[in-house]
């Protein structure tokens, strides 16, 4: 027990696999655990799922098992079944909700699971997607997305009510799957449900980022424990992480559960228990946990830029603050919209909040300095926008691979090549009301890709979002360095670059950096402010910096000199699927 001082470790046996497991099956994968990983500091049981229903006497000898060993045990609920009707049809086998019997019959699960355990946690299939005609009839002319919210907000009341009758004591706790951009259109509510469970969970997972459909940027393993423990501050017990479609990279593997380790989840749910006996996985991963332990006891709290994402936000860009993630960019993402962040980021998503144009304009008004993407510019059009900006978002389609700078505070023109053409929307803007810093050069003719505009004391950034978001890993390292600069204003750290690295910053002078790269090469670490050097917080490594910027670059105002400071960059080597863990030395 405690295996670790910053977390703990748990997994998760799912109830075809207890059906079929013996008590020799079970002692195995525990073995492998204590051998590799120090031991099992929690395990959650499931006594059903689906057709799979674990006996009660197979269940409760378990539960002495894992009990006998020192290891804490809760309950598992997948809220699957095989009620069959011939009138619903939906995805995984989920429940309809709309149906009496249905209700019946998961209220019944619930009740089971209750009994057994003071706490469980219900897998991520606790949501609804049914269109069958019941679902349709009692919709009416709601959305689905609203239709769904409110039900499952309903269906939230009888989870715990159901268990709490069987089990005064019992904690039930809800998990929050990886696909949160879908989330309201499948009633996963978090706005409600938040203060309905007792705690709530993140799903960690951002598998293959590629060849998944889910198509999750690998910097969602951080930003979402970071995202609803925001949500939810204290209440989200763990991030959870399987090899499911990662087992053919066991870096991606082990960086999932890194990842969620640096957003400091306070426990890593390993899926599932009894698939990860003789597995390459835990051996990795033990060794990597023990270090990471280490530099989390050093480490302060995650810092980052504000990013609103309001609950249920249905509003275009999927996912899009990931992409922006995976260019170094350190986010802190969250339900809430922060008037007090010293910088703020808006996709389109935060068109969600109705009021979100009013915020915006005191925020920046009062001298905030907001970010926000083409897609948000463009939902605003006709709500406020043009009061910000002389920009518009039209529907021109360019493309093109050639770049200029020419950022207002820096007045160094200066041209750069990427490495394939990118297609974006041609923004059109009055020259001198608004100031392109960056444009793509497409032709005899460009397009910003990052405008910027003053508004009461605080200052404007539109930014260019390509159709397709991977292309923003085609500008050029010049390019996303001015963005990332422009991220970074009030950051301790930014870096200079390509794309596939992840910043992570903390209150106390450190960071770490995280390589996704397909080789190994050096990379700039750019520190703001008063730094001498860096260290290595690993190997004790100390690094001089190769350049210090004492005299920020100007234009024409001093207000903006006085933002810009003292720059010392040092160059770092980086190896691919490696992370460091650096302190500044002032
Ligand atoms: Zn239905």
């Amino acid at each position: 027990m405690g295996l670790y001082k910053n977390f703990k470790v748990a997994s998760y046996a799912h109830a075809p696999y207890l059906v079929q497991a013996e008590e020799k099956d079970i002692l195995r994968q525990l073995d492998y655990f204590d051998t590799y990983l120090g031991g099992l500091d929690k395990i959650y049981l499931e006594p059903h799922r689906g057709e799979h229903r674990v006996s009660k006497e197979k269940l409760e000898a378990f539960i002495k098992l894992f009990k006998d060993r020192g290891i804490q045990v809760a309950g598992g609920l997948t809220a699957t079944t095989d009620l069959m009707d011939d009138t619903v049809h939906r995805i995984f086998d989920v429940y309809c909700f709309s149906r009496e019997n249905f209700r019946e019959e998961f209220k019944e699960v619930v009740r089971e699971t209750a009994s057994y355990f003071d706490e469980f946690i219900l897998d991520d299939f606790f949501f609804t997607s049914c269109r069958c005609p019941e679902c349709i009839k009692k919709k009416g002319s709601r959305t689905w997305s609203q239709y769904r919210l409110e039900l499952m907000e309903e269906i939230a009341h009888l989870v715990c009510d159901t268990a709490k009758e069987v089990n005064p004591d019992c904690r039930c706790v809800i998990k929050y799957p990886n696909w949160f951009e879908a989330w309201q259109e499948t009633g996963y509510n978090p706005k409600k449900q938040k203060d309905i469970f007792d705690a709530i969970y993140t799903a960690a997972e951002s598998r293959n980022p590629k060849m998944s459909q889910q198509h999750l940027p690998r910097y969602l393993s951080y930003s979402l424990p970071r995202y609803l423990e925001n949500a939810a501050p204290g209440k989200n017990n763990g991030a959870w992480v399987d090899n499911g479609d990662s087992s053919n990279n066991l870096n991606w593997y082990i960086e999932q559960v890194m990842l969620a380790v640096f957003a400091r989840a306070k426990e890593i749910c390993l899926f599932g228990f009894g698939g990860l006996v003789d597995s390459p996985e835990l051996p990795a991963l033990g060794a990597q946990l023990k270090i990471a332990d280490e530099r989390m006891s050093e480490l302060g709290s995650p810092v980052g830029v504000s990013t609103y994402y309001p609950f249920n936000a249905d509003c275009g860009e999927d996912q899009l603050y990931n992409y922006i993630g995976m260019l170094g960019v350190p986010l802190e993402p969250t339900p809430y919209f922060e008037d007090t962040a010293k910088i703020l980021f808006l996709t389109a998503s935060a068109a969600e909040d109705e009021e979100i144009m009013d915020k915006l304009k005191a925020y920046v008004e009062k001298g905030g300095r907001a970010i926000v993407t083409s897609g948000f510019a463009k939902a605003m059009e006709n709500k406020g926008m043009s009061d910000m900006t002389s920009a518009r978002i039209t529907d021109k389609v360019v493309s093109g691979d050639y770049y200029c700078t020419d950022p207002y505070i820096g007045d160094r023109r200066e041209f750069f090549h990427g490495p394939g053409r990118i297609t974006v929307h041609g923004i059109d803007y009055k020259t001198n009301a608004t100031w392109s810093d960056c444009e793509l050069v497409s032709e005899n003719c460009n397009y910003p890709m990052l405008l910027r505009d003053d508004y009461g004391m605080g200052e404007l950034y539109i930014l260019n979002i390509p159709d397709n978001y991977s292309d923003l890993y085609k500008l050029p390292k010049e390019v996303m360095t001015l963005i990332r600069k422009d991220f970074a204003r009030f950051n301790r750290a930014y870096i200079e670059a390509e794309s596939q690295y992840n910043l992570f910053l903390y209150d106390n002078d450190t960071f770490a950096v995280a390589s996704y790269r397909e080789y190994r090469e050096y990379m700039n670490i750019v520190v703001r402010g008063d730094c001498e050097k860096i260290q290595d917080m690993s190997t004790g490594q100390i690094y001089e910096p190769i350049r210090v910027k004492d005299q920020p670059d100007q234009r024409f105002d001093v207000a903006y000199v006085m933002q810009d400071e003292k720059e010392s960059v040092f160059e770092v080597y980086f190896s691919p699927g490696t992370y460091k863990f650096f302190r500044i030395i002032k």
